[in-house]
Order: structure tokens, then C-alpha cells, then sequence
């Protein structure tokens, strides 16, 4: 497993923000992570079929089912901001294919939409919580920054009878106090690998060619369901990742055992 200490500047999420849109929650997350921590495309994924004979003991998985990612080459990819409109048809391109993602969403966005986001939660996705509001966590005081996660926890809660153990912040931005308060409501800070830029790429086919080109073992892929091209990129998504070989996982099945209060960018790949 490993976690890098990746820290995305305050700058790079103001620029953002002022770049960024009407509202607070259809704003873009940050650029890419910096130059150096972009992998090379993954061209040899197949995954090794010989498991490891050494007991490790972050393969404890979320789900029975779950396929066994220090063995398997797998990757989580995730969708913020919704729900949306668009949703559904996303939930329909997985559901159809039996593969499962992570939706890290909004509160009162959950609160208008219960039977999509239900519909998610059944179908085996995860549900994570990416604020009420959307705000820059690192910029509020502590007494909001538990409101805008508690209020996400509960709404999810009332939706599927069980609150998230992930957050994802918004534009990727955390900081130790906001790590600690967020272990305080059982989450564990999730940002990611590595990702399409859906919000600056705006066609499927730029989507779906940048996701394949970008994943590597144990990645976690940033995207947003908010997006037409994102959600229109989701089959070619699902089918090229398994012909390179790779088991689509939640999150909390990459990671295997998500600690409250800790900071994830990666999971675990096989050795
Ligand atoms: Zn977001």
C-alpha cells in the first residue's frame, strides 16, 4: 500500500475555482498531480495468476466477492459531484457490464435524488461523501468543516441505512485538520492516481483514451458524473480496462481496509 503525501497547493485550487463555474458543485477538481507522478501507460497488466504466498494483511476485502488486489491487477475508479441527471445512464453502463465504481457525492444532491443514489448502493457501488457544499475544506474553520461532512454522512445514511467510510475532498484539498476531523466521523481522506481531466477533455473518445493510457495496478481514477462525455465514456471505459486485464474494485476493496483519519492516493498493486 502506498500512501503518498501528496498535497495539492492552495493555489492550484483557487485557480480552479476561479476558473471555475456557476456553482460551487459543478467547479472542476484540481489539474492533474504534478508532472512526475504521472505513470507511464500500463501496457503489460496482465495479472499474475500465481498468488502470493505471503500473508498480507491488507488483502482483508470489503465484499465476499471481491477479487483479491494484491493478486490481481485492480483499479477503483471514482465519479464526484453528482448525483446527476446523467447518473443513471452511468449506473446502466456498469450495472449491464456487472463492474462497480465509487460516487463521492453531495448531501443535499442525495437528499434530491434518493433512488439513484439507492440504485447505486444496491447495484454494489460505494457511496462516499464529497461535502455538502463543496467548498475548500482547508479554508473553513473546524466547526464547519464537521457540519459539511456530518450533514453528507446522514443524508447518505437515511438513503442506504449506512454511512460512508470515504471522503473524497473537494478540488482534492486536505490538510492534517481536516484528515483528523474527518477520522472523527469514521471517514477515511481519498484523492486519487490519476485521471482523464474530464473537466478541461470534453469528448468520449479523449476520455476513454486517457483513462486506459493513465491506470496502472491499484490506481484510483478521478472523474465526475456530471459530464456527458463522461458518462458517454463509461462502456469503452469498463470493457478496454478488462482487456488490459484489470478487476474494477471500490475503493474500499483497492485500499482493503481504509483507515479513519488517513490520507489515500493509491492502492495496493500486486507485487
Ligand atoms: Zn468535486
Amino acid at each position: 500500500m502506498v500512501h503518498l503525501p501528496v498535497k495539492y497547493s492552495v493555489a492550484a485550487g483557487l485557480a480552479v475555482l476561479l476558473a471555475g463555474c456557476a456553482t460551487p458543485a459543478d467547479s472542476a477538481e484540481p489539474t492533474e498531480p504534478p508532472p512526475g507522478v504521472t505513470q507511464a501507460p500500463a501496457t503489460t497488466s496482465t495479472p499474475s495468476a500465481a498468488p502470493s504466498p505471503s500473508a498480507d494483511s491488507a488483502t482483508t476485502t470489503a465484499a465476499a466477492a471481491a477479487p483479491d488486489c494484491s493478486v490481481v491487477n485492480c483499479v477503483a475508479i471514482t465519479y464526484d459531484d453528482g448525483p446527476s441527471p446523467l447518473t443513471n445512464q452511468l449506473l446502466d453502463a456498469y450495472i449491464q457490464r456487472g463492474a462497480v465504481a465509487t460516487f463521492f457525492v453531495h448531501g443535499p444532491k442525495v437528499a434530491n435524488d434518493p433512488a439513484t443514489v439507492l440504485r447505486a448502493f444496491d447495484a454494489g457501488m460505494e457511496i462516499g461523501n464529497h461535502s455538502s457544499n463543496h467548498p475548500n475544506l482547508t479554508l473553513q474553520s473546524a466547526d464547519v468543516v464537521a457540519q459539511e461532512l456530518s450533514d453528507t454522512q446522514q443524508e447518505v445514511a437515511k438513503v442506504t441505512g449506512q454511512a460512508p467510510r470515504l471522503l473524497r475532498p473537494p478540488y482534492g484539498e486536505t490538510s492534517a485538520t481536516v484528515n483528523q476531523i474527518a477520522g472523527q466521523q469514521g471517514l477515511s481522506v481519498i484523492n486519487w492516481t490519476d485521471g482523464p481531466a474530464d473537466w478541461e477533455n470534453r469528448d468520449a473518445a479523449t476520455v476513454v483514451n486517457l483513462t486506459l493510457a493513465r491506470v496502472r495496478p491499484g490506481a484510483i481514477i478521478l472523474m465526475h458524473d456530471t459530464h456527458q462525455w463522461t458518462v458517454d465514456a463509461a462502456p469503452a471505459i469498463i470493457d478496454g480496462l478488462r482487456q488490459q486485464g484489470y478487476e474494477l474494485v471500490t475503493v474500499s476493496q483497492l485500499i482493503g481496509n481504509p483507515q479513519p483519519g488517513q490520507f489515500y492516493t493509491d492502492g495496493q498493486a500486486p507485487a
